[in-house]
């Protein structure tokens, strides 16, 4: 086999190691290869629900979510392609108990340029009469949020990146990453040694098993999630707002085809799945208990028929926010990882993050330092 180099090598061909490659390729001149044991896409991204909302508090990763916003809107100008991207609106309700929490949250993502402002109860209501109001305090709403497609969003951020010269080779295992003297030199794979001075590990849940060999784990511990779809009942058939329920713990929101999809906020479990082997079907308790949840917040969702669903893992780190930089003692050594279930919604911005680092040395479109690995090993 003829000797393979790469300035730079992306491990894992998700939404985010696609968007990195695109970001990286755009630049022109850098020989970009994305390594995936897999086929495009068969991580984590295609079991996403595809949220894009900007509600978050933690302020880097709520700038993420706002630099993100203009690439969903704009993907077929910006990327190229379908996206799949449908703008329903997003409301966060919240009970008294959390209200002040929720008007800070508002507060501080105007400031970082989010479209969004509190809503009294009665505004929810005239935006979204089949909402229940009485048990809530108030909403934070964001117009410009919605979803997209996870698998087409990820499909043609690799097509642009490849017309921009970046190379993909799926079904390659990156077994290890080779480090001489401190810096990185390349990677082994099952078809071999594959040259590069620059890894990113963009590889979800299974981004600790190449660094603890160089002792540089992150402990991202992989936690199951669930989704579910449900057919709607004829009086919402006409759609409704994307809601994140603090007082249920759950989000929803509307599908294609007249669907909508449910999930609990948190993960399922604090016990560690195996990203490699999990029972991917949901139990017909968990069904029962999120249409529950649903009904509290929209009552007709009760004559919603449940039609599927799926599970995946969150790849969750210490603290449950995003890891995104260099790799402290190994040059050239990247990740963007540990997403704790917000992935999909950042990663336009997470891409253009990692091209700066590493071409630049630092990221410009966010400043992400808060975000650094050096938060769990000072
Ligand atoms: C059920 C569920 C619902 C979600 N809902 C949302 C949501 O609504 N909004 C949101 O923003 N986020 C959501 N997320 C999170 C989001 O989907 C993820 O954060 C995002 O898809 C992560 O993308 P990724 O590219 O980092 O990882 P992945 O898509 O997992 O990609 C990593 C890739 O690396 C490859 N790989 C791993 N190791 C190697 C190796 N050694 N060699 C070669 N290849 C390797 C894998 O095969 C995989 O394809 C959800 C996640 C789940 C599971």
């Amino acid at each position: 086999m003829s000797r393979i180099i790469a300035d730079v090598i992306i491990v894992g061909a998700g939404i985010v190691g696609c968007s990195a490659a695109f970001h990286l390729a755009r630049r022109k001149g850098l020989r970009v290869l994305v390594v995936e044991k897999g086929p495009l896409a068969s991580g984590m991204t295609k079991r996403s629900g595809a949220l894009i909302r900007a509600q978050y508090a933690h302020p880097t990763e709520a700038r993420l979510a706002v630099a993100s916003a203009p690439f969903f809107q704009n993907w077929k100008e910006i990327v190229g392609g379908n996206c799949g991207f449908t703008q329903t609106g997003f409301v966060v309700v919240a009970a008294e108990a959390d209200a002040s929490r929720l008007r800070a949250q508002v507060a501080q993502l105007q400031t970082l340029g989010a479209n969004t402002r509190v809503l009294s109860r009665g505004e929810l209501r005239d935006l979204q009469p089949a909402t229940r109001v009485d048990d809530i305090a108030l909403a934070a709403y964001e117009p410009g949020a919605g979803f997209a497609d996870p698998v087409l969003a990820t499909q043609t951020l690799a097509a642009r990146a490849k017309e921009l010269g970046a190379t993909f080779r799926t079904g390659t295992m990156v077994k290890s990453i080779r480090v001489d003297f401190g810096r990185v030199v390349g990677v082994d794979t099952n078809i071999g040694l594959i040259e590069t001075l620059n890894v990113v590990i963009a590889a979800g849940p299974w981004t600790d098993r190449l660094l603890k060999p160089l002792q540089a784990e992150i402990d991202i511990r992989a936690q199951r999630a669930e989704v579910a779809f449900f057919d709607r009942p004829a009086e919402l058939k006409a759609g409704h707002l994307a809601f994140e329920d603090w007082t249920t713990d759950a989000h929803f929101r509307p599908h294609t085809f007249g669907l909508t999809m449910a999930g609990l906020n948190a993960p399922q479990s604090n016990g560690e799945t195996n990203p490699d082997s999990f029972d991917e079907s949901i139990a017909p308790s968990y069904v029962a208990d999120l249409q529950q949840r649903l009904t509290t917040r929209i009552p007709a969702m009760a004559h919603a028929r449940y039609t599927r669903g799926h599970a995946g893992v969150y790849d969750m780190s210490p603290d449950g926010h995003t890891v995104l930089g260099r790799v402290p003692g190994i040059t050239g050594l990247f990740v963007a990882a540990g997403f704790s279930g917000i992935g999909f919604a950042i990663a336009p911005a997470v891409g253009a993050c990692v091209s700066e680092l590493v071409a630049d040395g630092e990221a410009r479109t966010v400043s992400v330092s808060a975000l650094g690995i050096t938060r769990f090993k000072p």
